[in-house]
């Protein structure tokens, strides 16, 4: 029997185990890929206090070696299956059955998919969701990437270092993200934006060889060649197993109030998993340790 269980161990459920450890609980932690979640796949960090900047990977590294210090016990195991509404909560791995007096969820966001057609066909071949995981793949090569928010602009800097040209779809007329990060997307010469398109087909045979894209203002559909896309288009949560027993808004987000308790005793939520209005490290760090601290108030009664 743990105290805490804590679902998914990005940032967000890294610091709740280590405040959950901190107040004295025994915590066990699942995901189901790595440490440090959608951290490793961040470049370059500007905006975390305390670093001029620092990489995804080394923050994330960092965080880890500070949890398992705390003796956290992490494990790399998928969970599939939950059982919330009793005082026993019931939690079903890959592996094994496990059982929690307090959960934590803390699953973050999957990236959105375009629907667009030849997608699916060339996920792997061409199509990727993560510039710093794949882009040296690209080395030199024409790419393509897909949004206008935060992360499509990180991204293209990125791609811009690594890539020969980078051209920037997006179905808008204005770039949606911060104004710093614009300025340096624009500012690079070998980044093409194109407004108001989208991407009609991926294209190509064994590999993406080009993409069709429509001009929304004037209809037109015309080829662009390239050998990758990268699609940027915002993040969706995956919170399909909680459904029976935690309430969930609209958009797939968790409800939960200032404390991050959700409608189960007994059950937090913390991170980009959750409804809020920005979703960034600090906030997810910020989640993690208010659910953990609630956490243990709500077993200490
Ligand atoms: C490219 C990029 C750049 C970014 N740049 C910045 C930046 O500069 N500054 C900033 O503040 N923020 C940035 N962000 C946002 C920031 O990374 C996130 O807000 C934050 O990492 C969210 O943390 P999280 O712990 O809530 O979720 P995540 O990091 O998504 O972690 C969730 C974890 O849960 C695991 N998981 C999911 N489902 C299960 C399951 N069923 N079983 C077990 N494990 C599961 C996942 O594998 C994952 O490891 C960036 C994001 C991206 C993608």
């Amino acid at each position: 029997m743990n105290d805490v269980i804590i679902i998914g161990a990005g940032v967000a459920g890294l610091t709740a185990a280590i405040y959950a450890r901190r107040s004295g609980l025994s915590v066990l932690v699942f995901d189901k890929n790595i440490y440090g979640g959608q951290l490793v796949n961040s470049n370059i960090i500007e905006n975390y206090p305390g670093f001029d900047e620092i990489s995804g990977v080394d923050l994330a590294l960092n965080i880890y070696n500070q949890a398992i210090k705390q003796g956290v016990d992490i494990r790399l195991e998928n969970v599939k299956e939950v059982f919330l509404d009793e005082p026993i909560k019931k939690i079903f791995t890959n592996k094994s059955e496990y059982e929690a007096r307090a959960v934590i969820i803390a699953n973050g966001v999957n990236r959105r998919k375009l629907k667009c057609k030849g997608e699916d066909e060339f996920r792997g071949r061409g199509v990727s969701y993560c510039a710093t995981c794949d882009g040296n793949f690209f080395k030199d090569r024409e790419v393509a990437i897909v949004g206008g928010g935060n992360t499509s602009l990180e991204e293209s800097i990125f791609l811009s270092n690594v890539c020969k040209k980078v051209s920037l779809i997006y179905r808008g007329d204005q770039l949606k993200g911060e104004s710093a990060l614009i300025k340096s997307v624009e500012s690079k010469e070998n980044v093409d934006i194109i407004y108001n398109t989208v991407v009609s087909e991926i294209c190509g045979v064994e590999n993406v060889s080009h993409l069709m894209l429509k001009n929304l203002n004037t209809n037109e559909e015309y080829k662009l060649q390239v050998s990758g896309i990268f699609i940027a288009i915002g993040f969706e949560p995956n919170n399909s197993m909680f459904k029976p027993f935690i309430d969930i808004n609209d958009n797939g987000y968790i409800i939960s109030n200032e404390e991050c308790k959700t409608n189960v005793d007994g059950v937090f939520v913390a991170g980009d998993t959750r409804s809020k209005s920005l979703r960034q490290i600090v906030t997810a760090e910020s989640d993690g340790a208010t659910a953990a601290v609630q956490a243990a108030k709500y077993l200490l009664k």
